[in-house]
């Protein structure tokens, strides 16, 4: 079993790779649970769903929520005077009512989200990082804002002076998440933002140490080519978690406790030796994932290096 820690956007290109070249089957993935959110009463995960909806096949081409949704509820939202800045459509609120449902009848997430998960026909198994409430909080000069405040509505403009996920340090892996990376055959640390999506997810009490007893068969893709994320704000939350620099070197240090091996971009390969004086092997490939075809052969490139 290959087992791969995710977040959302990034995450999902790798997971999608990974089960073009291993098998859905054989495909278990501990996912980000810290952007989560509560919208209209209704719970929002919303890396949970973009892996769900893409190995599902059902994504939108924009990377997230349901293909070809309509945003009717939204529109009648914003009509009553509630905010509508976060895009839920139609067909995506399903999912959340779903979602919020059945936690209220008692049900933990991760039961919820692999009932979700057997509806929409997706056979990998997806496991959110655990069943509490994580909340990450993000202080900048204007006030304490939401992840998806920061994000989305504000569009990550300002600069972070403080991170804090509420609720990470007491909370629990989910049942048989340990396992699965004591088990695992490879682990893959997805291209997803290290500080708020994979910090959070090895910032469960237990994870960190769990992968890092695996360190050998454990390997991370950079998410940073060219000193910059190939998407989304990822500078902007190292900085505010206190790193200054950007770079695939940088990422290599921060997983170099739990990731021997670390792949980065061609363009950055006069950072390999660097990344060598940390003790961490670099694996030197393209790690653009544009297309479907290109998220296949980045995956089966890294696990033919630990094959
Ligand atoms: P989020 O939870 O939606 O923010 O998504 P993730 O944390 O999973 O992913 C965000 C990260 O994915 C960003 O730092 C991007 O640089 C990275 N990313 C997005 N697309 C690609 C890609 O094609 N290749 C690589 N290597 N990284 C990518």
């Amino acid at each position: 079993m290959i087992l791969a820690l995710s977040g959302g956007t990034g995450g999902a290109k790798m997971l999608d790779g990974l089960a073009q070249a291993t098998g859905q089957e054989n495909l278990t993935a501990v996912v980000n649970t810290g952007d989560d959110g509560d919208f209209y009463g209704l719970r929002v995960c919303p890396d949970l769903d973009i892996c769900s909806y893409t190995l599902a096949g059902v994504v939108d081409d924009r990377g997230w929520g349901y293909a070809d949704d309509t945003f009717r509820c939204l529109d009648g939202l914003a009509t009553y005077g509630r905010p509508a800045w976060f895009g839920l459509g139609d067909r995506d609120l399903a999912t959340h009512l779903h979602r919020t449902m059945r936690l209220a009848e008692g049900a933990a997430l991760h039961e919820v989200t692999a009932e979700i998960c057997s509806r929409l026909g997706v056979t990998a198994r997806l496991l959110p990082m655990c069943n509490e409430d994580i909340r990450t909080e993000i202080t900048t000069d204007e006030g304490l804002l939401t992840f998806q405040e920061y994000l989305i509505r504000d569009g990550a403009r300002a600069d972070i002076t403080g991170i804090r996920f509420a609720g990470l340090q007491t909370s629990r892996p989910v049942p048989g998440a340990l396992d699965a990376i004591a088990a695992a055959e490879t682990i893959v640390i997805a291209p997803s933002s290290p500080v708020v999506s994979i910090g959070s997810i090895l910032g469960v009490p237990g994870v960190r140490d769990a992968v890092a007893a695996r360190r050998d068969r454990c390997i991370a893709v950079s998410p940073i080519i060219a000193g910059r994320p190939v998407e989304g704000p990822a500078h902007k939350f190292l900085a505010g978690a206190g790193y200054d620099d950007c770079s695939a070197r940088q990422m290599a240090e921060i997983y170099a406790d739990v990731a021997a091996t670390f792949v980065l971009d061609t363009r950055d390969a006069d950072e390999a030796p660097a990344i060598a004086e940390l003790g961490v092997s670099p694996v030197t490939r393209d790690v653009l994932m544009p297309d479907r075809a290109s998220r296949a052969r980045l995956a089966g490139e890294v696990l033919d290096v630990l094959a």
